[in-house]
């Protein structure tokens, strides 16, 4: 066995390290996954492997099975539970990986260090009644929606594998059981701070954002107050990502604070899903009966999650309680401007402006207003405008949209750039295609129910280029007709 998983290091490339393995016992509880019975490959994703130095070529199919399986694990792997807590829909709970297991860090030729965890791999000691198991559509679902994520240029967390495992889970109806190899910059979560904070104070909180600084923001080490510079690189990344993700429709869906990545990486893909008309209630999250986690709520929700990060990490921040509050209030203040000044400017990009102009606010909103009240489709509008392509919608016709109109071309004018130069830009921030809803809930059915992958390899086809105009793929960028709308999504646990 270790001769074979030696072997396999060579070929593959594996470079394990284990560097959260060797933080204070209570973050983690060591554990191996609990085999599977017939592993059978899913999909494999080539293109990642290999930007990480790894060679999946050199294995054969039931290789690459036993492999992401867990059934045969890489030398130098050393397997954990990771541990954490979180706010799940604003309530504070113990938690940890219930059914993920990390095997550990990849270090890649150029020295990137990579998580590599299995999702679906068994029970832990935080499954509480949870079977540790998955289904396979959720995580061809993680799987598709974060391969598109990172097409669009978003931080996410990736997908390496799916394997089926050859047995079934119960949830509503029996299904195929399945396992995903995520890779993620890490899987510290707020969520993470959270739990140490509770278990061990202060001195804990310090462990975990040493390593933190270390592994992510190794430019803080020489900050005069790391942990505050801590907080806000934090606040920043997080402001930055949910702008994109407005910027392109989506909806994350579970914006728990076990689901927040202090990375600034998307991460976690439950119920999440991309918004077709535009309408900022937007919400398809099956258990999000209040709507916490709509469309337009998921700034404020980012800014929540902050403050119970900032609330960790108050004994760092100063001697003093009272000045230590003051400046991590004035840090999670700073978040709404500092989010809106991401989205104005990529709201501007997708205008196609270069300058910026006090009206433009005014502008952006009176165009999302007037798609709001049409119901109009937000990525194909965005896009008509680009291509002056006509979208399946009366909305271009109206009256107040021809208004609106030639305000956006007399604004267009005032910029020394070219027409095309501004179309160009437009082009690039606004995507033609986007994991539509419907799209990617027949590629699921297909594969899981079916065993037919090929609705879901040339849907990964389409979303692997957004921005570009493929006439190929012309109709994935077709919103769904009423009958094909799929308004609900679950999260598969
Ligand atoms: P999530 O909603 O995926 O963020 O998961 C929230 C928590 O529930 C995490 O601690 C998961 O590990 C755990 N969990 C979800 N599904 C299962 C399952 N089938 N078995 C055990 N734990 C689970
Ligand atoms: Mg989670």
């Amino acid at each position: 066995m270790k001769t074979d998983a030696a072997l396999d290091n060579a070929c593959i490339g594996w470079r394990f390290d284990n560097s959260y393995a060797r933080l204070p016992e209570s973050f983690y509880v060591p554990i191996q996954p609990v085999p599977v019975q017939t592993p059978e490959v899913a999909i494999l994703n080539h293109a990642l492997a290999e930007s990480m130095g790894l060679n999946l070529g050199v294995l054969s199919e039931d290789a690459a099975a036993m492999l992401f399986s867990g059934n045969a694990l890489p030398e130098g792997a050393e397997p954990i539970a990771q541990a954490y807590a979180g706010h799940q829909f604003g309530n504070f709970t113990m938690l940890g990986d219930g059914r993920a297991i990390l095997l550990g860090e990849h270090v890649t030729p150029n020295g990137d260090r990579f998580d590599i965890q299995f999702k679906g791999s068994g029970r832990t000691p935080f499954s509480r009644r949870g079977d540790g198991r998955a289904a396979l559509a959720p995580m061809l679902r993680e799987y598709i929606i974060s391969e598109a994520m990172y097409a669009l240029g978003i931080p996410t967390t990736r997908s390496l594998a799916v394997v089926t495992t050859g047995e079934t889970v119960l949830r509503e109806t029996p299904l195929h059981g399945a396992v995903l190899t995520r890779v993620a910059a890490s899987h510290v979560r707020v969520g993470t701070f959270e739990y140490i904070a509770r278990k061990e104070g202060a001195e804990g909180v310090k462990t975990l954002a040493d390593y933190v600084i270390h592994r992510h923001y190794p430019e803080l080490i020489e900050a005069e107050n790391p942990y505050l510079e801590l907080l806000n690189v934090v606040i920043k990344r997080q402001a930055s990502l949910v702008s994109h993700w407005l910027l392109v429709g989506f909806i994350h869906g579970v914006m728990n604070t076990d689901n927040m990545a202090i990375s600034g990486e998307t991460i976690d893909y439950g119920p999440c899903a991309f918004m077709d008309a535009f309408d900022p209630q937007t919400v398809f999250s099956s258990i999000d009966y209040h709507r916490r986690y709509c469309y337009g709520n998921q700034s404020h929700i980012a800014q929540w999650n902050l403050a119970r990060f900032a609330e960790t990490l108050l004994p760092l921040l100063h001697a003093e309680q009272g000045k230590a509050i003051e400046l991590a209030e004035s840090a999670i203040q700073s978040f709404s401007r500092i989010f809106q000044d991401y989205w104005m400017a990529g709201m501007r990009k997708k205008l196609g402006f270069f300058t910026e102009e006090t009206e433009d606010s005014r502008l952006i909103e009176d165009f999302l207003t007037l798609l709001h009240k049409h119901q109009a489709d937000y990525t194909n509008s965005f896009r008509a405008l680009t291509d002056q392509s006509q979208p399946d919608n009366d909305l271009f016709q109206a009256p107040e949209f021809m208004a609106w109109h030639t305000r956006w071309q007399e604004r267009l004018s005032r910029q020394s750039e070219s027409k095309q130069a501004a179309s160009d830009l437009m082009r690039a921030n606004n995507p033609a295609i986007i994991p539509r809803n419907h799209r990617v809930e027949s590629a699921l059915t297909a594969a899981a129910e079916q065993g037919d992958y090929a609705v879901l390899k040339q849907l990964l086809n389409a979303l692997a280029e957004p921005y570009a105009d493929l006439p190929q793929y012309d109709d994935y960028r077709k919103p769904p007709a009423a009958h094909e709308r799929v308004c609900e999504t679950f999260c598969g646990t």
